[in-house]
């Protein structure tokens, strides 16, 4: 790929809802190629349509990225030499532009009602068609191709709303060039003459105000979601209408997400349906109260997160799965990219992040745990937060696993649960249990490897059930037939400990003859 400027990249969501992490993918894969050519990543918030603002979203988005890892270098809540990155705020910069094609013959003023282009969509659809704003319709509207320049002015002057429109040229070959997708051509004839710029609200519409911004911030590659492929040829003729075609960004297109099941594009609904988030974050809507799960709080981490969407349609061509940041900058490349969609496997998503749980020392598993260990009114030192953790990280998927896996560890049991009972509280147990107890109350030296030796060679000399003994003492320090190996246990709760839930379980349960 040639790189004859400098690389400069843009993430340009609209806080239209929650990131989708389709979203999330674009923004990594932006930065992954920033970083990996020495270039910047802008965010530049696209917030001119007014209908579709939400509030909270773009706070959304930043804490999102942030969550992520995906450092920006300019754009909104960092500033820079283009500032404000934020649309709305750039507001009166983008009619200059709109006027400008409007003065070069490339858009023009239309004045149509909403009024007498719903009459005009209801005809077509009667006549079973669909109405496009097009070449075909646009001189019998009322229009600037039409009116006189003095109509148009009066028009303007007494506070008549209207909107500008591109004038796509007719029956004209736009060829393309797209970095992931290739060569590219589209009739111009097909395409409709789109809104560049609404009086109502004075804003530009998402087209012009792209194209205006990617150029002013010297944008040098549009990488972003498929679905912005169909307006590349407008986009493509911007440039040229505004004469900006040296300083045209490269494009490269980003295959979509689809379900789990294949065909189309990943919802919320089929994360709804199938118990996995759509997004990064846990995401309240404050228009409606409704309320979507997120990455972050259903345990991921975020490396594991970024590892996972880094390989839904990107391939490092070698078998490895496990990437940090820093690898994955050094492996990215667009040629890479597949052109077919990257279906999403909710089980894969956990698979990476239980291979992140699995390399977690002590410290890093404490530093997780401790925040849930306090909510569940649980302080107890670092060390040991690690250190539970750390037994049964093997075991967990995802951080919001480790309660449940090692709550015995700090909370004796009071309950028990009932298959494990019926089994092991009954006949002689109890009374091998006492022995145990007994056995236990002697040892001085209570280490995991010390108990160990000394319980084994006891019910070997009485000739015991292994199983059995073992599944009892069970029973009375966790409660149920979960948890790791006995002695780790031991060890942990202490000899103290040990002895109360023994006793503890007498008080309890009844056990069956
Ligand atoms: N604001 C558009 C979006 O929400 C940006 C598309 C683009 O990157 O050009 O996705």
């Amino acid at each position: 790929m040639m790189m004859n400027r400098p690389v400069r990249v843009r993430f340009a969501p609209s806080p239209t809802g929650p990131l989708h992490i389709g979203g999330v993918r674009t923004a990594l894969y932006n930065y992954l190629f920033a970083r990996k050519h020495g270039g910047k990543m802008i965010l530049r918030i696209e917030d001119t349509d007014s209908q579709r603002f939400v509030p909270g979203a773009e706070e959304y988005i930043l804490e999102s990225l942030k969550w992520c890892g995906i450092e920006i270098d300019e754009g909104v809540g960092v500033g820079g030499p283009h500032a404000p990155y934020r649309q709305s705020e750039r507001r009166d910069l983008y009619l200059k532009y709109a006027l400008q094609l409007v003065e070069a013959g490339w858009a023009y003023y239309a004045f149509d009602s909403a009024e007498s282009l719903d009459a005009r969509r209801k005809e077509a659809e009667e006549a079973g068609r669909a109405f496009a704003y097009n070449h075909e319709v646009r001189e019998e509207l009322e229009t600037s191709l039409r009116l006189s320049k003095e109509e148009v002015e009066e028009r303007i002057a007494r506070g008549d709303q209207y909107v500008i429109r591109f004038k796509m040229p007719v029956d004209e070959i736009v060829k393309m060039d797209d970095l992931i997708r290739g060569h590219v051509e589209v009739n111009t004839s097909t395409l409709d003459d789109k809104v560049l710029y609404k009086s109502a609200d004075q804003l530009p519409t998402y087209h012009l105000a792209n194209i205006v911004d990617d150029h002013l911030m010297e944008i040098s590659h549009v990488i972003r979601g498929e679905e912005w492929l169909p307006s590349l040829p407008l986009h493509y003729l911007l440039y040229r209408a505004f004469g900006w075609q040296d300083l045209q960004p490269e494009f490269a297109h980003l295959p979509l997400l689809l379900k789990p099941t294949g065909g189309g594009k990943l919802s919320k609904r089929d994360g709804d349906k199938m118990g996995f988030p759509v997004f990064p974050l846990f995401w309240t809507s404050p228009t409606t109260g409704e309320t979507a799960r997120g990455y972050r709080e259903d345990g991921y981490f975020p490396e594991a997160f970024i590892n996972m969407l880094a390989l839904l349609g990107w391939n490092p061509g070698t078998e490895q799965e496990i990437f940090s940041m820093q690898e994955l900058v050094e492996g990215f490349s667009l040629d890479r990219v597949s052109k077919s969609g990257a279906r999403f496997q909710p089980d894969k998503a956990k698979w990476f992040n239980a291979q992140y749980m699995h390399h977690k020392s002590n410290e890093e598993l404490a530093a997780i745990y401790q925040p849930i260990l306090r909510e569940h009114g649980i302080e107890v030192s670092d060390e040991l937060a690690g250190k539970a953790a750390g037994i049964m990280k093997e075991r967990a998927q995802l951080v919001t696993d480790l309660w449940d896996l090692t709550s015995f560890f700090f909370v004796a049991p009071t309950t028990y649960e009932e298959k494990q009972a019926k089994k092991y509280w009954k006949g002689e147990n109890p009374r091998i249990l006492k022995e145990v107890r007994d056995v236990l109350a002697s040892i001085d030296d209570f280490s995991l490897e010390h108990t160990e030796e000394v319980v084994h060679a006891w019910i070997q000399e009485k000739g015991y059930g292994m199983g059995q003994v073992m599944n009892t003492l069970r029973l009375a320090l966790v409660g149920a037939g979960k948890g790791p190996g006995m002695y780790d246990v031991t060890a942990f709760i202490g000899k103290e400990e040990c002895l109360k839930r023994i006793d503890n379980l007498f008080e309890n349960l009844t056990p069956a003859e």
